[in-house]
């Protein structure tokens, strides 16, 4: 019987933290929940949020706090997340992990996917995005099986606005300001876990895994 996870994956953006979360959704067969994905498909359906987040996003500013709170305490009273669920991408800043607490969401994991600024600002030239599936590859690194269509769904694949350079590196200091002291949340009470991002993502994925075998 595999234990309940509800994990929390921390990691600069590009850092692979969405397609860890991918092989961690179908190995233990729990959501994963991105949202910056929930964000894009907003933007996509022109719904009131996607128009208010739209600027946040193309510059590579956070979204406001009360707005990806909102979006998370509707995504985890749906019932797939009973079994547990894998978080990619929130929380973002120490408020957005106080009101998990105060949601009385219990995470039972945390894993900081660890890869320098440099090796970031290389790898997202070549990150593509199915936007009607959400999967993710990598041209060098993750190609998909189907060229430059989804291997998943066959949609033609995209590149997000945001992997533009210059926002990169703004969305980097955005981590590093906001996001990073997360990791100090956790470490102190007793959840997190450091990987080190290797070369090659399967590599990646087994010690992300061995990780949440030694919780
Ligand atoms: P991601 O797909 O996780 O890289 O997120 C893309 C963008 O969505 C970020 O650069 C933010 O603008 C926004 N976003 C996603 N998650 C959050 C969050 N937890 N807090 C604030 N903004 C977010």
């Amino acid at each position: 019987m595999k234990r309940t996870i509800r994990l929390i994956l921390l990691g600069a953006p590009g850092a692979g933290k969405g397609t860890q979360a991918e092989k961690i959704s179908a190995e233990f067969g729990i959501p994963a929940i991105s949202t910056g994905a929930i964000i894009r498909e907003a933007i996509a359906a022109g719904t009131e949020m996607g128009k208010s987040a739209k600027s946040y996003i193309e510059r590579g500013a956070l979204v406001p706090d009360e707005v990806v709170i909102g979006i998370i305490k509707d995504r985890l009273a749906e019932s797939d997340c009973e079994g547990g669920f894998i978080l990619d991408g929130f929380p973002r800043t120490v408020p957005q992990a106080a009101a998990l607490d105060e949601m009385g969401v219990s995470i039972t994991d945390v894993i900081s996917i660890e890869v320098s600024d440099e090796r970031i600002i290389e790898r997202m030239g070549g990150r593509r995005v199915c936007k009607k599936c959400g999967a993710t590859y990598h041209v060098v690194f993750n190609p998909s099986p189907k060229g430059e269509n989804c291997g998943v769904c066959g949609e033609a694949l995209t590149i997000r606005a945001d992997d533009d350079p210059a926002v990169v590196r703004s969305r980097l200091d955005v981590y590093h300001e906001q996001t990073e002291p997360l990791k100090d949340f956790y470490a102190k009470k007793g959840l997190l876990k450091i990987v080190e991002g290797q070369e090659k993502l399967e590599d990646t994925t087994a010690l992300t895994f061995k990780a949440l075998e030694n919780a």
